[in-house]
């Protein structure tokens, strides 16, 4: 049975350009999919690359999607392509629902509460007035970006954000892996004697203090200090995370699904080994974001910890509340 693979590319603007690793983010690009097969079903799915984090490049996804005859066997989409992977797999699952007994449609990204979800602060001084605004929000869970002014004055500012937050909250650390191996101690000692405190609110984890390559120093400080340490930039995609897992990394593990690979495989890994894992965010349009968060839901304990999909409301459009169908015919 053949299947027909059609692809239209997507631009979208930030409200506010990101500040990346790679400099300024201003246009999110990807691809929207649709699959269709002889009987007329039809599955969409999203290709939104990431390239500097590990993913391939648009070129390089788009390149794959042309290079598909019409009646399309849906080869293995190669590891190399780990975001074509996510978005034929997704699309290929849906189409592949649509019509069987039993289907329920996938989550829709608007049912989950921003208590699952992980709210945004900005970094330096001006966290300590977005947090209050995060919580009025509704948000239990808050991600702080460090590593981004001197080291003396940000662990000052936490020491301030944390006699102000209430003790349900949790807050998460994010270092880009921009620390050095002193700088990432200094950072762990505050967290443990602040986590030490049963009357604060507690740090969930420090997330990639140390570049990829420092796997071992960070395994090393995984077991010196008791607040918990998430990879994130180590683990770009699901061959990586499979990697440290054999090397036996056994802390958090931040997963982007968008560039991770085929969400069959990491559903599968994750039935297997059932890693701590945190579903974030790769800026995704309403298609790839609900086939990510339904990802996590199946593959997530109950008591997960909160959700990085805090991002909506970034993109200068009203995709956010379009259905697949509708979004596609506006390409
Ligand atoms: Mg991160």
């Amino acid at each position: 049975m053949g299947i027909e693979l059609a692809v239209r590319p997507y631009q979208r603007r930030f409200v506010k350009p990101l500040h990346t690793a790679h400099g300024l983010w201003t246009w999110r690009e990807g691809l929207l999919i649709r699959l269709r097969d002889s009987l007329g079903r039809v599955g969409y799915g999203e290709i939104a690359p990431i390239p500097w984090f590990g993913s391939e490049t648009l070129e390089d996804a788009l390149t794959f999607c042309n290079a598909q005859s019409k009646d399309w066997q849906v080869e293995t989409v190669p590891d190399a392509l780990p975001a074509t992977q996510f978005g034929v797999g997704c699309a290929l699952a849906e189409l592949v629902e649509e019509n069987s007994a039993g289907y329920e449609p996938a989550m829709p990204a608007d049912s989950f509460a921003n208590a699952d979800i992980c709210g945004l602060l900005p970094a330096g001084e001006a966290a300590l007035d977005i947090a209050s605004q995060r919580l009025a929000q509704g948000h239990r869970t808050l991600k702080w970006k460090i590593g981004v002014h001197a080291i003396a004055d940000e662990i000052g500012r936490l020491e301030r954000l944390m006699e102000n937050l209430p003790n349900h909250v949790q807050l998460r650390l994010d270092a880009n892996g921009g620390l050095s191996i002193s700088q990432a101690e200094q950072w762990l000692t505050a967290c443990d004697r602040i986590n030490a405190e049963p009357q604060t609110a507690a740090i969930e984890h420090l997330e990639q203090p140390l570049p990829p390559n420092q796997l071992a120093a960070m395994q090393e400080m995984g077991r010196r200090y008791q607040t918990a340490i998430a990879l994130d930039e180590s683990v770009a995609t699901l061959t990586q995370l499979e990697d440290c897992w054999a090397k036996g990394w056994r802390g958090v593990f931040v997963v982007k699904p968008a560039i991770a690979g085929s969400p069959q495989r990491l559903q599968a890994f994750c039935q297997t080994h059932r890693p701590r894992l945190v579903f974030s965010s790769a800026f995704e349009t309403p298609v790839g974001r609900r086939a990510a968060l339904s990802l996590a839901t199946r593959c997530a304990p109950t008591s997960a910890p909160a959700l990085g999909f805090g991002t909506q409301g970034w993109f200068a459009d009203n995709w956010d509340t379009l259905p697949p169908a509708e979004l596609w015919d506006r390409l």
